[in-house]
């Protein structure tokens, strides 16, 4: 695992690739962002939406947070960092894809279907409440498979709380507009860091259906 020294190194590289002459990238995202797609995933180490789509700096607006979960629409006087990250996207930046990435072993989940871990007096001061939000997505995942292991179920919880979070977005006024205008669209993406492969919510069969298959 790297430390803070291999960080600046890993500057540097950064600052090669995308800050010579040859490719002067920097020279137009200096004056501004136009990203087109927001992607919400976990904070996890493994599931890093712009690595694992290979993508350049300026090419996702990215939100993370503990098993890449959105609130539903609550504006109110309390601090709402998910909901101001995805207003300034929907908004200001008019994003035209949301895509939700959850992925496999996700902590976040676990400890929602399982309580484990955590500060040593095992009381979770922002953590257990925080993935409550996917609570009805353990509900429904309970009802269905209450008889199968515990693995299975946590997989189901894993891709039913990212549905979960594309409904949620939808209880925002701009974005149900916009989605229903067409120019807004959302996409729930599983990543298999099992297997390596790539799913993908196919609303018409109800499935998360393989995108990209895992590497031979
Ligand atoms: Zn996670």
């Amino acid at each position: 695992m790297k430390d803070l020294t291999s960080l600046v190194s890993g500057f540097r590289r950064f600052q090669e690739n995308f800050f010579s002459e040859d490719t002067r990238l920097f020279d137009q995202l200096k004056k501004a962002q136009h990203p087109k797609i927001l992607a919400i995933a976990c904070c996890d180490s493994r599931v890093d939406p712009s690595l694992l789509t290979d993508c350049d700096p300026g090419d996702l607006f990215v939100i993370r947070n503990v098993a890449n979960l959105v609130p539903p629409y609550q504006p109110d006087a309390h601090y709402h960092g998910v909901s101001a990250a995805v207003e300034y996207a929907v908004c200001f930046l008019n994003v035209e894809y949301i895509l939700v990435m959850g992925h496999s072993q996700c902590g976040g989940i676990q400890s929602l279907m399982e309580k484990t871990g955590g500060c040593e007096d095992g009381n979770n001061e922002f953590i257990d409440k925080w993935v409550s939000l996917a609570q009805p997505a353990k509900e429904t995942v309970l009802k269905e498979l209450g008889d199968k292991p515990k693995e299975i179920q946590t997989r189901a919880c894993e891709q039913a709380s990212i549905l979960l979070s594309l409904e949620n977005l939808l209880t925002f006024p701009q974005i149900l507009k916009r989605v229903e205008a067409g120019t807004l669209s959302l996409q729930a993406w599983y990543v298999d860091i099992q297997t390596g492969a790539l799913l993908s919510y196919n609303p018409k069969s109800g499935e998360f259906e393989v995108l990209v298959n895992h590497p031979e």
